[in-house]
């Protein structure tokens, strides 16, 4: 990837002592799509280790604008208490204040939004508004049976204070269905039924799977086919040079 400098508003420069480049240049504005149980946390938690940017998904912004007590947050938490989606207005109101918080000027990274083609068109002109400019969406390509296979061998344990969780292939509990740390039951919860996954999946590909396209079209897009999330992370840090 060729990196564009004027994306960093001049903050980067050449440190002549170390003979690199400072790290303010490696900063990245990433949007991370992908279906459910593709891996995004995880990626995004590992990517935002690299570079010190900062994780946002949108269940995060508006707890916090909840919990802060801001007009908007009051707005939305009205909203939320009687169980509506919060309109996607709002939740631009809300966006438009975090990106410009002092820690996103080390990069950010959009985790789970936008989740809809007008959410995408809206965070266009929100981003052009604030002078920012995304680098990549990039896309979490994991086959379908590999997410069902992830999905469906899951396991947790029943006890609200635990839900430790387990994988009946990869991690299995020490004795079958009894919790290693606290000997409740380990259950499959009932979202993570193949049936109620191959629904949630298809949920995705009909909303949101159309932001590939639009980001592709906006020369943004980054596809990372791979079935592990050290796989996905060794690919973005090979596109994007990190
Ligand atoms: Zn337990």
């Amino acid at each position: 990837m060729s990196y564009n400098l004027s994306a960093v508003d001049g903050e980067a420069f050449y440190d002549t002592d170390k003979h690199e480049y400072n790290l303010q240049e490696n900063t990245m504005k990433l949007i991370l799509l992908g279906a459910p149980g593709a891996g995004k946390g995880t990626v995004a938690k590992l990517l935002t280790a690299i570079d010190g940017s900062v994780q946002i998904s949108t269940g995060d912004i508006l707890r916090g604008a909840v919990q802060a007590g801001t007009e908007l947050g009051k707005e939305a938490e009205g909203y939320m208490k009687r169980g509506d989606l919060v309109p996607d207005s709002l939740i631009m109101g809300i966006m438009e204040k975090r990106l410009q918080e002092p820690d996103c000027a080390k990069g950010f990274l959009l985790d789970g939004f936008p989740r809809t083609i007008p959410q995408a068109e809206a965070l266009t002109e929100l981003l052009a508004k604030l002078d920012i400019t995304l680098d990549k969406a990039v896309d979490i390509d994991v086959p379908k049976d590999i997410i069902l296979d992830r999905l469906c061998t899951r396991r947790t344990c029943e006890n609200s204070d635990c839900q430790s969780i387990y994988n009946v292939k990869s991690n299995p509990p020490k004795q079958e269905g009894i919790c290693d740390k606290c000997g409740s039951k380990v259950v499959q919860r009932e979202d993570e039924t193949e049936e109620a996954i191959s629904h949630r999946l298809a949920t995705y590909n009909e909303k949101t799977a159309p932001l590939i396209g639009f980001y592709e079209k906006e020369g943004l897009l980054l596809s990372v086919k791979a079935v592990s999330s050290d796989a996905v992370i060794d690919a973005v840090k090979k596109e994007l040079s990190l």
